[in-house]
């Protein structure tokens, strides 16, 4: 996949939304999505990140960027069934739906991980991700081939010490992608997919690994490759697959 070379128009006329869209890998995604034509909807919780990232797109000459700013861990049922709506009315679809924000949370035994610490984790990277793909699915299925993808981690596809809520939180995301893209199968076009991203330069694998150089590790930008691939249409017919970036 690292070979795979995306059309400079491949997202020509697609209508995208990136949560996280603000920084790390949401942020190379969402400015990627744009320069290949792509209008991309910048969900994240701190707009002052959106901002600038709405900017640097419209300096490039790509399509004009939405801001919706929207904090995962305290949005409303109300919220999302609300987005879902503006969407329906004003867009009449939506192409393509990376849910890519996450928080790391404690890296704790079970025994001591705090309840407070687990609630909220699962509220960002599990209910949050429900609730966004259940109120944006009619828009989806609006769309001619619409693309779902989750973000996974190496922790959600085998289990690792210490690393609790998130791992746990990162399997359930495996599961709602394998069972999303069975229901959608047979009845749409909408495909479903899952990546892990892998060790990525970013603030989270700064919390999680501090003592390591992140100049050792690869750029976000330099991961787009898959991201690109399963939002375009060469990857129609692609569903129900947990791939590695
Ligand atoms: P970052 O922490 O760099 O970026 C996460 C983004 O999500 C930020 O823009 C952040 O907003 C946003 N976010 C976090 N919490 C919320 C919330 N409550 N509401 C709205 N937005 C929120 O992480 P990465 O770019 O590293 O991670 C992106 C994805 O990749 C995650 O799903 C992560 O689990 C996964 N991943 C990353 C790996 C890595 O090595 N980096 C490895 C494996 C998986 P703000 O800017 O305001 O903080």
């Amino acid at each position: 996949m690292e070979n795979y070379q995306a059309q400079p128009e491949l997202l020509k006329d697609k209508l995208i939304l990136v949560t996280g869209a603000g920084d790390g890998i949401g942020r190379a995604a969402a400015l990627d999505y744009a320069l290949h034509g792509a209008t991309v909807i910048l969900l994240g919780r701190t707009v002052s990140k959106l901002e600038k990232l709405y900017d640097e797109i419209a300096a490039s000459g790509a399509p004009e960027a939405i801001i919706h700013p929207m904090n995962l861990q305290h949005a409303k049922e109300e919220d999302y069934r609300q987005l879902g709506d503006t969407l329906l009315e004003q867009y009449g679809r939506l192409d393509g739906l990376l849910h890519n924000a996450a928080t790391l949370g404690p890296r704790t035994p079970i025994q001591f991980y705090p309840l407070d610490a687990w609630l909220q984790v699962m509220q960002v990277n599990v209910n949050a991700p429900f609730l966004l793909t259940r109120s944006l699915l009619p828009a989806l299925l609006a769309a001619p081939q619409a693309s779902v993808i989750f973000t996974s981690s190496s922790v959600g596809r085998k289990g690792r010490a210490y690393w609790g809520g998130y791992a746990v939180s990162k399997f359930a995301v495996e599961g709602m992608m394998q069972i999303l893209a069975d229901e959608l199968k047979q009845t749409s076009a909408v495909r479903v997919n899952s990546i892990d991203p892998g060790a990525t330069r970013t603030a989270m694998r700064k919390a999680a690994y501090p003592a390591e150089n992140p100049l050792n590790l690869p750029t976000p930008e330099s991961r787009m490759a898959l991201y690109l691939f399963l939002m375009g249409n060469d990857s129609q017919g692609v569903t129900g697959q947990a791939l590695n970036a």
